[in-house]
């Protein structure tokens, strides 16, 4: 590990130390071929861990384990034996906050800041909420409409086996999304962490351990999408398949659930608009949509890329913008007071850097940033200057596609109609910003918008247990709030001849 890089967390040292094992029928096994692979600090270009690598065997041991588990053990666990275990496992998580903060801002590149302050309390208030639903789900009583003596009553069951693919840009969160809701409601679970960032999903199987679920309710395995993610995806012992990642693999998973009929839920990719109209409050505005473009480098799935400013203060607004872009620390994530760390990979910087080019030749005129840092000491990391990009039309590439890091498309517009129509020139439908004083106008645009969520003078801000999900190519399905656990349940109707 490098010194360069904060002070060193022992806990988490120790635990690098070994090369990490997946997770099966509550043993630490290697992978079956004995193959591994490396994850690299995205800030220093360093390998900080070795890695089992999984493949179609590994993913056939832990469905045996997860269906034994379900069938055995957990199907016939007490909603309050699930809610006492969720919540040991949510206060295990939150006495090894800082390990967490630590390891997934030197795995992924999240600021420390974020990790610490957002990502890890947010997994531990995630657990607690759904630990909390594990003795909530009910049925009804069913008045019968076609006469006769008879008892009708529905009630909600577990779906069985669940396979759960997460991406790597908050990937503690992303795993606990996942794991929540389906253990609250009576199913086992397969989790598949990004090969890029599984390190933090390893270090909570710990903690899953300690906390004493039973054997394969739980089950972890490493590797690359092609090999295990496509074995889960296929797989005939799994019920349904959970999968937050981006739109084109989404699209994959659906072709290839349908063999077997899973049920699915797909959280996938955005390109997310937001609205400032001349009537907001401009201070608030602008740093809604700095932050909510800039944070986590832009890997953030609603990241509002796409900004729409009323032509009268587009001057104003971008000036600010590109201020703020420009004082912003980049740098060493693990230092609080960076405020943007180093994209994911080597492969993924160039991809938006490419994106930068590509906007150039469209007729973009970079504002601000569009270059690859590499001074002394952000020497081997994965670091791009903020970006803000203007003279742009619907149809260039930036503003279509989906970049996945710190590059913001600024628009002007001249009126309500207009704005609505080019906000849903796109495939996506994720979420959406607007910044205005006037009641009318967010209820107008609020009406209009096609996206899951829609922020109204505010941007990033969620609750677990408010529903979040995507229209049109950005999902099915939701996650969060009684929906999120609905999803892995089933109903079943049952009727009693009372004669
Ligand atoms: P990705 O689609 O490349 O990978 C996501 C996961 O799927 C990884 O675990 C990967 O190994 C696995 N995978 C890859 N190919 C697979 C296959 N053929 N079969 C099964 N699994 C496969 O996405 P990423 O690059 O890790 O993450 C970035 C994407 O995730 C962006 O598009 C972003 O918008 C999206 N995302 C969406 C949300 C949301 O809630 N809507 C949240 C976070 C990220």
């Amino acid at each position: 590990m490098s010194k360069t890089l904060g002070a060193p967390n022992q806990n988490v040292i120790t635990f690098l130390f070994d090369t990490k094992k997946m997770f099966i029928n509550g043993e630490w096994v290697p992978s079956v071929s004995g193959k591994i692979y490396e994850s690299l600090n995205p800030a220093t270009g360093e390998v900080i861990a070795k890695i089992y690598e999984g493949d179609k065997e590994d993913v056939d041991l832990a469905v045996r384990a997860a269906r034994a588990a379900y069938i055995g053990t957990w199907s016939a666990t007490s909603p309050a034996d699930r809610s006492k275990l969720l919540h040991k496992l949510a206060d295990l998580l939150e006495s090894h906050s800082e390990d967490f903060a630590y390891l997934e801002t030197l795995d992924g590149g999240n600021s420390i800041n974020l990790t610490r302050h957002g990502f890890v309390p947010g997994a531990v208030a995630h657990l607690r909420y759904y630990a909390g639903w594990a003795t909530k789900l009910t049925g009804q009583t069913i008045p019968l409409t076609s006469g006769g003596n008879f008892h009708a009553y529905t009630q909600r069951e577990p779906l069985g086996v669940c396979g759960q693919i997460t991406p790597w840009n908050y990937p503690l969160l992303g795993t606990v999304w996942k794991l929540a809701a389906p253990l609250a409601a009576g199913n086992t679970v397969i989790l598949k962490p990004s090969q890029q960032t599984s390190l933090t999903t390893l270090l909570l199987g710990e903690l899953i351990q300690e906390a004493g679920f039973p054997n394969g309710v739980v089950n972890i395995v490493t590797g690359s999408g092609r090999s295990i993610g496509e074995a889960i995806t296929s797989h005939p012992g799994i019920d349904k398949i959970g999968f937050t990642g981006s739109t084109e693999v989404g699209k994959g998973i659906m072709k290839k659930s349908a063999d077997t009929l899973k049920k699915i839920t797909l959280e996938l990719g955005g390109k997310s608009p937001n609205i400032i109209f001349a009537d907001a409050d401009l201070d608030k505005a602008i740093q809604g949509a700095f932050m909510g473009m800039f944070t986590n480098q832009g890997q953030i799935c609603v990241a509002g890329t796409r900004l729409y400013v009323e032509k009268q203060v587009f001057k104003q607004v971008t000036d600010r913008l590109v201020e703020m872009a420009q004082k912003m620390k980049v740098g060493n994530p693990l230092d609080p007071t960076t405020q943007m760390g180093p994209l994911i990979s080597k492969e993924h910087l160039q991809t938006v850097k490419k994106y930068i080019e590509i906007a150039r030749q469209e007729g973009a005129t970079v504002l601000t940033g569009g270059n690859i840092l590499q001074d002394d000491n952000l020497a081997g990391g994965n670091y791009l200057e903020p970006t803000i990009l203007t003279d742009l039309e619907e149809y260039c590439t930036a503003v279509k596609e989906e970049i996945f890091g710190p590059v913001l498309c600024v628009m002007p517009f001249e009126h309500i109609e207009e704005v609505i129509e080019r906000a849903n020139l796109t495939e996506y439908g994720l979420a959406a910003g607007v910044w205005t004083q006037s009641l009318t106008t967010a209820h107008k645009v609020i009406n209009a918008l096609e996206a899951g969520t829609v922020w109204v003078n505010t941007y990033l801000k969620s609750d677990n247990g408010l529903p979040f999900g995507g229209f049109k190519q950005s999902g099915i399905g939701a996650e969060m709030g009684y929906q999120g656990i609905e999803a892995y349940t089933k109903t079943k109707s049952v009727l009693i001849n009372l004669n």
